[in-house]
């Protein structure tokens, strides 16, 4: 931090453990009964729904961050007009950057209570859509981002699961289904409802390893008027039925290679069922983006991309390719999971050679970018 140039809030950590606490007793202080926090019906019944609890909790952590950023932004808005700090800022480049650190306590005790609450549906079969009871998936994550998953800012649902073991792979956390956590349809829908002008996007993982759930999601965002986005390598394509992608604005359909010497490198599967679902896609005028991700030494050959360059012009409801330069910013998560990272090495594609791949695709009329 830039002495004179930055300046850093931080605040006292706000309570997990109390916060779960609250999401299960409806808001109520447990001494006084006062409701503390946003009212809503306690969690009741003989025996705890993980379902029921963990939306509840949703709920109240968004109070509780929204409530404990207020508190900060107040106690040093306050703290910078009348206190030490006023003279401290004196000292201070104008304007000064500010950034605001939280904390958590209780986060062990919030996870381990969690997890002694069953679940409602067993983890290894949820009902599948259309049957009764909740649908559910294993999911590894959501977040809201922007950049080139899709138009637009995004909630982003991460599908656990993956058959690919791309050596470029950003989300190895996302491999294997198990690791995932087990989710409604509802508790998404009701997470997402929270971002109204957002899109979301089954992403990576391959959501087509759960295709009911991922049909159901899909379907339920649509039915609430949202832009919704499959993002997919292809593989599992025959997955997808007529429904799911009607269902489906926009697919951005990852293209890992063109040479299937290739493409068996880069994931270990042959191309053919991407190509063919591809190739549907195209049959039922499904908007699409094309992804490809440009590595140097692997995918970089100039026949690998002058043969998807042609294939993308032959598919009129591609709207263009994204070109998404390597990068190695995954090495940390590899590190974290204990696997080695794949492609020791290997550097980011310079700048000319975007252009190269750039100038291949638009020499076959296809726009890239
Ligand atoms: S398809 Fe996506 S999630 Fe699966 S291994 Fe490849 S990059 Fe990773």
């Amino acid at each position: 931090m830039p002495v004179g140039r930055q300046m850093q809030f931080f605040g006292a950590r706000v309570n997990l453990a109390k916060t779960l606490l609250y999401a299960i007793n409806g808001g109520r202080d447990e001494i006084t009964g006062e409701q503390v926090g946003p009212a809503h019906p306690p969690v009741t019944g003989d025996r705890l729904s993980y379902d029921e609890v963990a939306a509840a909790l949703d709920r109240m952590m968004d109070w509780v961050a929204e409530t404990y950023v207020d508190a900060l932004n107040v106690i040093h808005y306050m703290h910078g007009k009348y206190a030490y700090e006023r003279i401290e800022m004196a000292l201070h480049d104008y304007p000064v950057k500010r950034t605001l650190a939280c904390g958590i306590a209780g986060l062990s005790v919030a996870a381990d209570s969690l997890s002694e609450v069953p679940t409602a549906v067993p983890a290894a079969a949820g009902p599948a859509a259309g049957t009764a009871g909740p649908v559910t998936g294993s999911v590894h994550s959501w977040d809201i981002s922007t950049g080139v998953d899709g138009p637009g800012t995004r909630f982003v649902v991460f599908a656990s699961g993956c058959p690919l073991r791309c050596l470029y792979c950003h989300n190895p956390g996302t491999w294997r289904m198990h690791d995932g956590t087990r989710t409604t349809v509802d508790a998404l829908v009701a997470r997402a409802e929270r971002y109204r002008r957002f899109i979301r996007i089954a992403g990576g993982g391959e959501p087509l390893m759960q295709p009911a759930f991922t049909g159901e999601l899909l379907r339920r965002c649509r039915e609430t008027g949202l832009h919704t986005a499959l993002d997919t390598s292809g593989h599992l394509g025959h997955r997808a039925s007529d429904a799911l992608l009607a269902d489906t604005d926009l697919v951005l359909l990852d293209v890992k290679s063109w040479d299937p010497a290739a493409y068996r490198k880069v994931t270990t599967r042959d191309p053919d069922p991407t190509v063919r679902f591809a190739r549907r896609l195209a049959e039922l005028g499904r908007p699409a983006w094309v992804r490809f991700v440009l590595v140097p030494g692997l995918t970089d050959a100039e026949e690998n991309v002058d043969g998807l360059a042609a294939f993308a012009a032959t598919l009129p409801n591609v709207e263009h390719v994204d070109v998404l330069p390597y990068h190695r910013m995954a090495e940390a998560k590899y590190a974290g999971l204990g696997l080695p990272y794949p492609l020791p090495g290997t550097e980011p594609p310079s700048a000319e050679l975007l252009e190269r791949v750039h100038a291949q695709f638009r020499a076959h009329g296809v726009r890239s970018r």
